[in-house]
């Protein structure tokens, strides 16, 4: 064994990630007495959650009537059909007590003339079944709804003593031999020191894996962490191959360039300063929807009409506006383009590039946010001791495509219930088991060899090849030929981890080899994407397969479930649930209303 002393810690319930999930996790496990610990590797407000602008969906009816049953047959048909309907009627029916909850820890909530939280418009979110007007369901805190979230419920916890680890890595989870998580260990990047968390439950909230990927709105940090190390565990990883694009991201730097921008009257150009879109949707031009905007884009790269010496990505002209009015309506984004691609957008274009902007698939739980580990008679099997919420969880509300402001609400509603769960699962007098010493030893020894790592191949070097092939072949737009070049691509590189080398052997701020690690946590994020896009034939929600371009719902309203080891993944599939919680004639949704059909906007 890798000789590391450790220190030991001992809790009833840890949450790795202090992100929304996390922290709401955290908040109502240590409201409830449960002995809680956070663990994040970044300062908890600034985990990606605090980039969160536009709001939280919740139907609380303060603008127009609207219902929870409205928020559901969106959520659902959101979802292109691939959702848990039990999950869906859930985060539908818990999201006005949620958001009124965040209200009373105290987020400064937009507010109405007579002092309701204010809600605005957001894409696909409707009334009456999708036959009435868009609702206004979308809470806000002006354009910093993340950062007012995570600021309440950071200072929340404290006030009930959980206890935070900050810049903390968690490296791996400690699991006994028959399948029961029992801790996680961290590695303290500002001293090097190691340590061992016994607890009786583990809640994974480590964010997405956008970082898979050459361009992504999300932070840095978003290396899909729990994914790897629920992976290592031989553990599944569900719905992969659906990760959602956003059209305008500046390109290299990845931020968003908000969708007002084309409100606004920005354009899109190609290397012919043509305005495609006209040719594609002559009707709503730019303005059509996030992915159909994305396709047309990859079409235009890939039929050699991208601009730049590489010709890999578009421009977003805003320069026709008139400065003031681009000063006023669009300072964050003038400011944005200025900083990250050395543009005066009065003057020049932007340069854009579809950009991942959220992983639908994650690690399969129920609606308690329990993680499953399904098999052909248990498809809802339970691991003891594990948890996993936000959006490394897949629970599963967004099914194929998340719809705009469902990701927030999900953070709370499951961040929330999973804490709901504990409290009656783990008793605070039961001793915490004794940690499985061949577990810590298997983490400890990949710790130390990727610390030792002294092969050919840099890296950051590794990781810009994974990215520009998961950007290539695992895109926006896939067909046979990308994705069966994709999945060659990307077992070529998860093989190419053995030859990895790490230049810095020390423990103190290891940025080196904390990179390392992460890479080693994408690994597995991105294989699963690319392999299960490569086997599902046909096209639903952000799974757009040229070869199949419908909706396959008798061999394909499937979850796909990816376990991946080493460079191999092999796949299996698990039902998705179609009952709902409630009965209709008990006050549930009527079935028939959410029944699958062609979904149009
Ligand atoms: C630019 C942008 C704008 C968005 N706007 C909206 C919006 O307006 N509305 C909406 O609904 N959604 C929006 N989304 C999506 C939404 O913000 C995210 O899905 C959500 O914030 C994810 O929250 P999380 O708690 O799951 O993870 P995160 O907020 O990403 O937090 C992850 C946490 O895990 C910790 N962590 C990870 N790995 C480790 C490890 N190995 N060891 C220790 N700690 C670890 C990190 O330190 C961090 O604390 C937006 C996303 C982006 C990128």
């Amino acid at each position: 064994m890798s000789a590391y002393e450790f220190t030991d810690h001992v809790y009833d319930v840890v949450v790795v990630g202090a992100g929304g999930a996390g922290l709401r996790a955290t908040l109502g496990m240590a409201e409830q007495g449960l002995r809680t610990a956070c663990i994040s590797k970044v300062f908890p407000t600034r985990s990606h959650t605090v980039a969160a602008q536009g709001g939280i969906a919740a139907s609380l009816s303060n603008m127009g009537p609207d219902n929870w049953q409205w928020h559901m047959y969106d959520t659902v048909k959101g979802s292109d059909w691939l959702g848990d309907t039990d999950a869906m009627e859930y985060l539908a029916r818990e999201a006005p007590k949620a958001v009124y909850e965040l209200e009373h820890y105290g987020v400064p909530f937009s507010r109405t003339e007579e002092g309701k939280i204010y809600q605005r418009p957001f894409g696909g979110h409707t009334t009456e079944f999708g036959e009435g007007p868009p609702v206004q369901r979308t809470c806000a805190a002006a354009d910093r709804t993340g950062h007012a979230i995570l600021h309440t419920l950071y200072g929340q916890s404290l006030k009930q003593q959980a206890e935070f680890y900050i810049e903390y890595f968690a490296t791996d989870l400690i699991m006994s031999e028959d399948g029961q998580c029992q801790g996680v260990i961290a590695w303290k990047l500002d001293d090097g020191t190691m340590h061992r968390f016994s607890a009786k439950t583990v809640v994974l909230a480590t964010g997405g894996y956008g970082r898979a990927y050459f361009s992504a709105t999300s932070a840095h940090t978003c290396t899909g962490d729990g994914g790897g190390m629920v992976a290592r565990q031989g553990l599944p990883l569900q719905d992969m191959e659906f990760v959602q694009f956003h059209p305008t991201g500046i390109y290299g730097a990845g931020c968003l360039i908000t969708e007002g921008a084309r409100g606004e009257g920005g354009y899109l150009t190609n290397s012919e300063g043509e305005r495609f879109m006209e040719r594609y949707a002559p009707t709503y031009k730019d303005l059509a929807s996030r992915d159909v905007v994305s396709r047309c884009m990859t079409m235009e790269i890939r039929e050699g009409r991208g601009v730049g010496k590489d010709g890999d990505h578009i421009h977003l002209h805003l320069d026709h506006l008139p400065a003031d009015a681009l000063a006023e309506r669009l300072p964050g984004i003038s400011e944005s383009a200025r900083i990250f691609a050395g543009v005066d957008v009065t003057k020049e274009p932007i340069p854009v590039l579809p950009t991942v902007h959220y992983n639908m698939g994650g690690i399969p739980t129920n609606y308690w946010g329990e993680v499953l580990n399904p098999t052909a008679d248990d498809p809802d099997r339970i691991v003891p001791g594990l948890m996993a919420v936000g959006e490394a969880g897949c629970a599963s509300v967004h099914g194929a495509n998340r719809l705009g402001s469902n990701s927030l609400i999900d953070l709370v509603v499951f961040g929330r219930a999973a804490a709901i769960k504990a409290g009656t699962v783990v008793d605070p007098n039961a001793a915490n088991p004794d940690m499985n010493a061949a577990s810590v030893e298997m983490a400890m020894d990949r710790f130390d060899a990727m610390r030792n790592a002294d092969g050919g191949t840099p890296t950051a070097e590794l990781r810009l090849d994974m990215q520009k092939a998961m950007q290539a072949d695992a895109a926006v737009f896939r067909t046979d030929k990308t994705l069966a070049e994709g999945v060659e691509k990307m077992e070529a590189i998860a093989n190419r981890m053995d030859d990895i080398k790490v230049t810095d052997r020390s423990l103190i701020w290891n940025s080196d080899l904390m990179e390392s690690l992460e890479l080693a946590n994408l690994m597995p994020n991105a294989l699963a994407t690319v392999v299960a896009a490569e086997a599902r034939k046909e096209s639903r929600g952000a799974h757009a397969h040229e070869d199949y371009p419908d909706r396959d719902d008798e061999n394909w309203r499937v979850h796909s479930l990816a376990v991946v080891d080493g460079a191999k993944t092999t796949l299996t599939t698990r039902p998705v649930h179609l009952d709902p919680l409630t009965k209709q004639d008990e006050g549930g949704i009527d079935l028939k209303k959410i029944a699958p059909k062609a979904r149009v906007y």
